[in-house]
């Protein structure tokens, strides 16, 4: 690893070709270092034995490969992984890999903190720190890969990636965006838009951008059937009410025939009563929808309580006999905090943002 010119790690296609233009050198020397970055496991310049000396030569000069550092690693005794990373400047993230019978899922971090502080949240908990670079969100499933010893020549254990780690992947929208074209393009992950999923807390004029940018899988967290609610757990919500948010969520899934995921926390006399419910499927009639109901996983400082599993079954077979399709999500890596919401990385809160949060609102439903 070299520590200077251009980080190659978060250069897409275009720019790689970009890139080699600048040296006077042929496009496909784009593919061939790709290859080497993403699929080979090629650590510095010297292993890319198939560019010339020279090339290399210069590539030492004039560009690096670095990215994000793993502090600790930790297993689950469900087998889900979770990784510290640390990044230059000093700050942390997380990154979870959630292995299934059927396939493996990559949890990625798009921002270190978050700005939208919606209660029930560890990340919105630290406050936003700053945005992930494209190199450091596909830095992400570069230490993955090899950690699960996918690269260099294992079969593919990550078959999916979610933008569901830290950060509001929508406010890192061009930096989200250079990531998820690598995550698809054949020589580097080669993964369908259809296995990326982008986890949104609802920016509605975001999620018009991505339908035009890139149209990956796209899950909104819902959390509420009513603004009055959802002002509450989800505070971005006071910017793009319910009904911008479910236009914007119509268009997307018009334009690229797809089912939106809604996901919804379910909390304790909060949000998961029958009546909730109810609201909720009238919410989404006519949106090609799922809903993803996930119980809370416990964050110290917030007060909420995970819903009982009664609660979330009346709520989940509502929904089903409204005819939308709902899965209660199982909870995984809890045991290494490693849940929906419980990433935080190893950031040092600010003495403001340790303030508790107010006791959760009553007549939530
Ligand atoms: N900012 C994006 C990406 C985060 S995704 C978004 O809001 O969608 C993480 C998912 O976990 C979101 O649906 C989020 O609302 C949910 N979540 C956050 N805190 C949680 C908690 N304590 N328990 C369960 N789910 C939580």
């Amino acid at each position: 690893m070299v520590n200077n010119g251009t980080n190659l790690l978060g250069l897409d296609r275009g720019a790689m070709e970009g890139f080699f233009a600048g040296l006077g050198e042929k496009s496909y020397r784009a593919g061939q270092v790709l290859k080497w970055l993403h699929q080979s496991g090629a650590e510095d310049f010297a292993a890319m034995t198939n560019l010339a000396k020279p090339l290399r030569a210069k590539l030492q000069d004039v560009a690096s490969i670095e990215s994000p550092v793993v502090v600790r690693e930790q297993q689950s005794a469900d087998g889900t992984r979770k990784w510290l990373l640390r990044l230059t400047g000093g700050h942390s993230i997380e990154t979870v890999f959630i292995p299934e019978i059927d396939r493996g899922t990559l949890c990625v971090s798009s921002q270190v903190g978050c700005a939208l502080d919606c209660s029930f949240c560890a990340t919105g908990k630290q406050g936003f720190d700053r945005n992930l670079s494209p190199a450091e969100i596909i830095g992400q499933v570069w230490v993955a890969a090899r950690a699960l010893g996918q690269v260099p020549k294992g079969p593919r254990t990550i078959t999916n990636v979610v933008l569901m780690g830290m950060g509001e992947p929508l406010l890192n929208f061009t930096n989200v965006v250079t990531a998820m074209q690598l995550l698809m393009d054949d020589f580097a992950y080669g993964l369908s838009r259809w296995r990326i999923t982008l986890s949104t807390a609802g920016l509605a004029p975001g999620i018009d951008r991505l339908k035009d940018a890139c149209p990956v899988s796209l899950a909104v967290s819902l959390h509420a059937p009513n603004d009055a609610l959802r002002d509450e757990l989800v505070p971005i919500n006071k910017r793009y009410p319910i009904d911008d948010l479910l236009a914007a969520c119509h268009r997307y899934a018009d334009a690229t025939g797809s089912r939106i995921t809604f996901e919804y926390v379910m909390l304790a006399g909060i949000n998961d009563s029958p009546a909730c419910a109810s609201e909720l499927t009238r919410r989404l009639r006519g949106i090609p929808a799922k809903v993803n109901l996930i119980p809370f996983n416990p964050v110290s400082s917030v007060v909420y309580r995970r819903s009982p599993q009664a609660a979330i079954d009346t709520f989940r077979e509502r929904l089903l006999d409204a005819g939308i399709l709902a899965i209660t999500r199982k909870t995984r890596g809890e045991d290494i905090e490693a849940a929906c919401g419980q990433l935080v990385g190893e950031f040092i809160p600010r003495a403001a943002r340790h303030r508790l949060r107010a006791a959760p609102m009553p007549g939530g439903g």
